[in-house]
């Protein structure tokens, strides 16, 4: 067994070359096997950028109200308790709601070494859409 006591890690500000807005990442945590997790939270109007995981991913909802969208399809809006799963490299993004933070926690698994593929940011347009 092993714990990882709550504030042994310092909080992260997420990269503005990934994100927009303000959003942090707590509670980072890595399995055998390349599981890859950790907890976002965005504050109103942050989303991540447009991206892909090569196998795919599950963002479970614990706080607050947010947006995601897949390529080609609507922007869905998601609250505390919704659990949201991409398929493997199917373009995406995810983020809070305009006026209210949203908190996920989100699961991936790495292949060969990475567990994200970054792309565009997401347009005001594509957001408010
Ligand atoms: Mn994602």
């Amino acid at each position: 067994m092993d714990i990882i006591r709550v504030g042994s890690q310092a909080s992260q500000q997420a990269s503005p070359d990934n994100f927009t807005g303000n959003a942090r990442v707590d509670g980072r945590f890595a399995g055998s096997g390349g599981l890859s997790a950790g907890t976002v939270t965005f504050e109103p109007g942050a989303r991540t950028d447009w991206h892909t995981h090569p196998l795919g991913q599950t963002l479970l909802v614990v706080s607050g109200f947010g947006r995601v969208q897949r390529d080609g399809g609507p922007v869905e809006e998601v609250r505390a308790g919704d659990i949201v799963f991409f398929e493997p490299n199917e373009r995406h993004w995810h983020g809070a709601a305009p006026d209210c933070a949203m908190s996920h926690v989100a699961i991936a698994e790495k292949l060969d070494g990475a567990a994200v593929t970054w792309m565009e940011k997401v347009s005001d347009v594509d957001y408010s859409s």
